[in-house]
């Protein structure tokens, strides 16, 4: 099936006992065993089925396959967040005394993750430019386990080649390619179809579209998936709540209806905000200006709805514009129905230092826009009031 029916039947499960339509929620901490033998064999992972949610619960089952049929993985895993999926995907794979490759745009907390606590579990790392495949190449080392990719890179945009990044780790036997492709969903992009060997999301962003749950999820073969799995790092126990995951799941029915009209307003927005005289600049891949615009419409099906956006006149423009906007609400996260305006320097991406951010272009002049599905015109004029109350 194409991704729109898929998105809507996919792995659905009509409940045989009582004919509900949707899915039913199962909001319970434990199941209940027919006999002790039959226990024993279901907790020793000998026997497949539900024993007690952190190790699998039919609702979240449901999501994870939903979404490893959507990535065209063999298998996924829910996590309370995205970080929790990242977790996941990092600790299957490094022990101590390995090295590790990530991009030097990504999520702040993610940056925390690689740079503040893997050293101190004796995992090393070299940050690279990772839209240089040859970068990454040349930063290999006997023992690197792990190239971590973002892309679309939050909050600058640039779009690594998934493709090209897949053909360098490929030839590394040890080198697993993991990518968060939160920015994209896997309306826009598939990671895997790529080469990567794993994919993760932050649920709470485009998947759930609402922003009413916080939720990731790890996507990847059965024996990459099965580490992060009991009874393995589920022990870390970072699983989701049925309720969350049945949540997304109904978010997930309109992804791509919602991704359309995200895209097509991102792209008017980009457009109003690259000719407006308080801008210096745009980060959108949509516009032929922005560095990743090739590998942007090589890869994706459609640019992503973020963006960001340097201000005329510093932080203090941006305090006047986030503090003036009236549709926008001034608020961390992303890929919700309704827009959203942050600062990037302050908010998603406090954990580097001015250094490390300015040379990687995130500003202290610089707001991230996370554009909406509401009337385009409106967001447009909100965003002109807001840039004119600039002194
Ligand atoms: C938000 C975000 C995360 C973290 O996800 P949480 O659900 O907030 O834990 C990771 N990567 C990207 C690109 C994000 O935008």
């Amino acid at each position: 099936m194409k991704i729109n029916t898929d998105l809507l039947h996919a792995q659905q499960k009509h409940d045989p006992v009582t004919g509900s339509h949707v899915s039913p929620l199962y909001q319970t901490s434990t199941f209940v065993l027919p006999n002790f033998d039959e226990a024993v064999r279901l907790n020793q992972n000998i026997d497949q089925g539900f024993v007690y949610s952190r190790f699998g619960n039919p609702t979240v089952d449901e999501f994870e396959r939903k979404v490893a049929h959507l990535e065209q993985a063999e298998a996924a895993v829910a996590s309370a967040s995205g970080l929790g999926a990242i977790t996941l995907a990092v600790m299957s794979l490094v022990k101590t005394g390995d090295h590790v490759i990530f991009g030097d745009v990504i999520y702040g907390c993610t940056f925390a993750l690689f740079t503040k606590i893997l050293p101190s579990l004796g995992v090393a790392y070299t940050i690279v430019d990772t839209t240089n495949p040859e970068a990454i190449e040349a930063a290999i080392k006997p023992n690197t386990v792990l190239v971590y990719v973002e892309t679309p890179a939050n909050p600058t945009l640039k779009i690594s080649d998934i493709e090209a990044v897949s053909k360098v780790t490929k030839k590394h036997e040890k080198v697993k390619l993991v990518v968060d492709s939160t920015f994209a969903s896997p309306y826009l992009q598939n990671p895997i179809v790529l080469g990567a060997d794993m994919v993760v999301h932050s649920a709470t962003k485009y998947l759930c579209g609402h922003g009413t749950v916080t939720a990731g999820v790890l996507a990847g073969s059965k024996e990459l998936i099965d580490r992060a799995k009991m009874p393995y790092l589920q022990c870390f126990g970072s699983v989701l709540d049925p309720f969350a995951a049945w949540t997304i799941m109904q978010g997930m029915k309109t992804l791509g209806v919602r991704m359309e009209k995200h895209c097509s307003n991102a792209m008017k927005v980009a457009e109003f905000l690259d000719n407006h005289p308080m801008v210096d600049k745009v980060y959108y891949p949509g516009l032929p200006s922005h560095e990743s615009h090739e590998t942007a419409k090589k890869q994706m099906k459609d640019f992503g709805a973020m963006m960001s956006v340097d201000i005329k006149g510093g932080i203090d423009s941006c305090r006047t514009v986030m503090n003036s906007v009236k549709v926008f609400s001034l608020a961390t996260s992303l890929g919700n129905v309704d827009s959203l305006i942050q600062h990037s320097p302050t908010m998603s991406h406090f954990d580097m230092t001015l250094e490390e951010r300015c040379k990687v272009n995130i500003f202290d002049g610089q707001v991230r826009i996370s554009v909406g599905i509401e009337d385009v015109e409106d967001l447009i004029e909100d965003l002109d009031q807001a840039l004119k109350s600039i002194k």
